[in-house]
């Protein structure tokens, strides 16, 4: 069925971003789809970058290795929005192009650490837990500017932004407000002027609020179950 296809659902996506942008005066060429495929085969992320994908985005270090593998004769940028264990920094500074997950001054020094060794400037967000849920991960919003000061410090490190992880998703209006939240701490961390620190990038919005997040100055949506259909449990 022609509505089924990873190509329409795409399109779907893309006509959607860009109402949402336009309907606050915003360039949708400011808004990057970070295509999320954690549980998507390969194969299938190959159609959708056919389709014009130019951004994946995978939550566990194993799962992508073997995709980046498959897909290595495409142009895309991989992104990575999971949880980031220590001791996957290793192979995280290798595969990814921006890891939207560092949450804390262990995790950014060895990051650093490993990206001086392949001589590489690893860009990355911090993400900010921004509703103070306990099961969240992410950095305590009164404690990001000190993290991102501290960060700010490693010469392999490039920050570029936040992200955030907001509770309620597939309820718009109930997100909105943490949504706002992260952008009030763009500009605060802005406001700071902390050298070596870009705040361009807000990550936030998925499959069911990302026309809420984009009201709200998302820079960067990551979206999955809408382009690729529900996923099965990983
Ligand atoms: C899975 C995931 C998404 C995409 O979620 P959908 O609701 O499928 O669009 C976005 N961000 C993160 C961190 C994810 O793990």
């Amino acid at each position: 069925m022609m509505t089924d296809t990873i190509e329409s659902r795409l399109k779907m996506v893309r006509d959607r971003i860009a109402n949402a942008a336009i309907a606050c005066n915003r360039d949708p060429e400011s808004i990057r789809l970070v295509a999320a495929t954690k549980t998507v085969p390969a194969d299938r992320i190959r159609v959708a970058i056919r389709a014009g994908i130019r951004d994946v985005g995978e939550n566990y270090v194993q799962e992508a290795r073997e995709k980046i593998e498959s897909l290595k004769d495409e142009e895309v940028s991989w992104h990575f929005i999971g949880r980031l264990q220590t001791n996957k920094a290793k192979y995280a500074v290798r595969m990814f192009d921006l890891i939207h997950s560092v949450d804390s001054l262990k995790l950014a020094n060895e990051l650093n650490k490993r990206a001086a060794k392949i001589e590489k400037v690893q860009k990355i967000l911090i993400q900010v837990n921004i509703s103070g849920e306990k099961t969240k991960s992410g950095i305590e919003t009164e404690r990001a500017i000190d993290l991102v000061r501290q960060i700010a410090a490693l010469g392999n490190i490039a920050i570029c932004g936040l992200m955030t992880l907001p509770p309620y998703f597939n309820a718009p209006e109930k997100v909105r407000p943490y949504f706002k939240s992260l952008k009030i701490l763009q500009e605060r961390i802005r406001d700071a002027d902390i050298p070596n620190v870009g705040m361009d990038e807000l990550s936030m919005g998925m499959s069911g609020d990302f026309e809420t997040a984009i009201e709200e100055g998302a820079t960067i949506v990551r979206i999955g179950t809408a382009i690729f259909g529900e996923r099965k449990i990983h």
